[in-house]
């Protein structure tokens, strides 16, 4: 029987049939029904059956080491979190999660933090992906929302993609803005960049800019759209702060990007001159200490035209991770609540407070995750809890996380692997189901809510991550998390939205709360008559205090750094996964890069 699932790699979110082999091991395909990618797959998702061997996994809880069974691992955990709420106060507990988690998984571990334990101090490795870019939406629209579909990219004439080598990272939408420019050769595709990536190669203009120079860049499109007449006078009733933001672009500086006078002003024209224009842009952007304002020279540009909300046009951000997205939705982040609701908020507050009949909600931002772990080091988190993530590997100081984890008084690791860096670390390891195995939702960059379903059965005694987050919340004596399946989760989720769509959210996914959750098939958020097609914004009404929009004055500023220092870029190499627990099993997504690899040119080879 072939089973209709969703790829757990990238924020694409691709559909997936998966038929079991009868041996343990799945075949896999693109579905073509999905409409993330319309049976397209990459090379990391059609080896996704090659991934699925058990040899290796962790199939029983361990307790320093030693294998233990569920109750007496669960018993442990919860007590050690209530002491520690006891003793220290619930700011003394703290959960690192992830955006490979379900849906579900994230409503539940989200709910027992800043509902019953009462600390908002739950955080995301999808900090380290997006965050900007939350940050940029709140500050611009008055909330975190996505205001463009995929189709976009394909109905552009122009699609700038800056700080994003979506050929790598993001391979089936680069194949969707592949095949499109083909079949209208007119569209132009513009790539910047300082490296020269794979996604130049289909671009008709690669601009190298100078590391982080992103922000002088837009900053210098923002005035000459200005002095080139091509404010939309139309849609500015529905934005402020044109001045401000204005006056602050004004002192961005040409050569900072160190782009050729004629390669710029080329830029400049062609995205001022050309209405359907797209802005993608991903880690590139977001991964920096000047993120937010990036993503806000990047959105000013797009308010500024009303280029935004209409087929074809606006700004994109593309996630890194499969359900980057979903944990936005469940308030994954130690600022936000569920369902994009406002943390500092009383409003919100109490009206989660009533639908969870929570007893404890937490009422400030909790700790991000470098402050997370800085806590950590510094003795201030008394217990700990990772899931399905990898920090002594993935957080920057990475060494310096690790030596915070094993010197925390007491770490949870839930993982499908027993031998991670981090898992190494753990005083309790609860063996967690993987993909193939995980039954629940995803969303994806567009917002788009695709199902992830099971096609082989849990190995050993690895259970999902929401049950073993339930079963916690229930030994530490909580009311509200008696759930037996994901469905009873996902109704729950769907029906907290209902109240936030109430306070004016957009957010509102209540109409799926009496689904039939086996049966659910993709589908956007939002659904209104007052959306344009799954588009927000393009009615030029935002959710700020009053309505309107708002530009950011964006002060431009480059990376400080040693002057004659080499500065490297990061990346990621196409066919291989984070810490590659899972993309490392295939030994033919190793053929395309070996091992890890450092880029130099040869000029600077020599030179250094
Ligand atoms: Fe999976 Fe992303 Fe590849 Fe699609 S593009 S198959 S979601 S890794």
């Amino acid at each position: 029987m072939t089973i209709r699932t969703t790829c757990p790699y990238c924020g694409v979110g691709c559909g997936v049939l998966a038929t079991p082999d009868g041996q343990g091991g799945l075949t896999v395909r693109g579905d073509p029904d999905h409409p993330a990618n319309r049976g397209r797959l990459c090379v990391k998702g059609a080896a996704l059956g090659e991934t699925v061997a058990t040899q290796g996994r962790l199939l029983t809880p361990r307790i320093d080491g030693v294998e233990a069974p569920w109750d007496r691992a669960l018993d442990l955990v919860a007590d050690r979190f209530a002491a520690a709420v006891r003793d220290h106060g619930p700011d003394s507990v703290a959960m690192y999660v992830s955006g490979q988690l379900l849906t579900e998984d994230y409503y539940a571990a989200n709910k027992l933090m800043k509902g019953f334990i009462g600390s908002a101090n739950i955080d995301t490795n999808s900090r380290l992906c997006m965050a900007s870019s939350v940050a940029g939406h709140r500050r611009a629209f008055g909330s975190d929302t996505v205001p463009g579909l995929y189709e976009d990219l394909e109905l552009a004439d122009l699609v700038v993609l800056t700080g994003s080598n979506l050929a790598w990272c993001h391979p089936v939408l680069h194949q969707r803005l592949m095949a499109a420019k083909a079949a209208r050769p007119d569209m132009r595709i513009v790539v910047i960049d300082p490296r020269r990536t794979a996604t130049c190669e289909g671009a008709d203009l690669h601009l190298a800019i100078a590391p982080g120079a992103d922000a002088h860049l837009f900053n210098l499109l923002l005035c000459h759209l200005f002095d080139t007449g091509r404010i939309d006078a139309g849609f500015m009733p529905h934005v402020t702060g044109l001045d401000v933001a204005l006056s602050a672009a004004r002192r961005a500086d040409p050569a900072a990007t160190g782009l050729e006078p004629c390669d710029l002003s080329a830029f400049l024209e062609m995205w001022a001159a050309t209405d359907r224009v797209v802005t993608v842009y991903s880690q590139g952007i977001n991964q920096s200490d000047t993120g937010t304002d990036k993503v806000n020279a990047i959105l000013n540009c797009h308010l500024a035209t009303g280029r935004i909300g209409h087929p074809g046009m606006g700004p994109f951000s593309v996630t890194g991770q499969p359900n980057a997205m979903g944990g936005r939705e469940v308030g994954g982040l130690s600022n936000m609540l569920a369902c994009h609701l406002e943390l500092e908020n009383p409003d919100h507050r109490d009206a989660v407070r009533a639908f969870w009949d929570a007893p404890r909600m937490a009422e400030r931002p909790g700790l991000k995750a470098v402050d997370l772990f800085r806590a950590v080091e510094e003795g201030r988190i008394k217990a700990l809890w990772i899931i399905h993530t990898n920090p002594a590997v993935t957080m920057p100081d990475a060494d310096r996380v690790a030596r915070a984890i094993a010197a925390c008084d007491f770490t949870v690791v839930s993982e499908a692997w027993p031998d991670t860096d981090t898992a190494r670390l753990a005083h309790v390891l609860l063996p967690a189901t993987a993909w193939g195995e995980k039954d629940g939702t995803v969303t994806n960059s567009e917002r788009l809510i695709s199902r992830q379903r099971a096609a082989l059965p849990a190995p050993g005694q690895a259970r999902p991550d929401w049950w073993a987050v339930a079963q916690v919340a229930r030994r530490m004596g909580f009311r509200g998390f008696g759930w037996t399946e994901p469905a009873q989760i996902f109704a729950e989720h769907a029906a907290l939205s209902g109240v936030a769509g109430a306070l004016g959210g957009d957010f509102d996914i209540s109409d799926l709360a009496g689904a039939d959750y086996e049966a659910l098939a993709p589908v956007h958020w939002p659904q209104g008559p007052a959306q344009r097609a799954g588009r927000f914004f393009g009615t030029g009404r935002f959710h700020t205090p009053d309505g309107r929009a708002r530009m950011v004055p964006v002060m431009a500023r480059l990376p400080d750094h040693p002057v004659g220092r080499m500065l490297l870029n990061t990346g990621r190499t196409r066919d291989q996964w984070h810490t590659m627990t899972r993309t490392g099993l295939s030994p033919r997504l190793a053929r395309h890069l070996a091992e890890p690899y450092l880029q130099l040119h040869p000029d600077d080879a020599g030179r250094l």
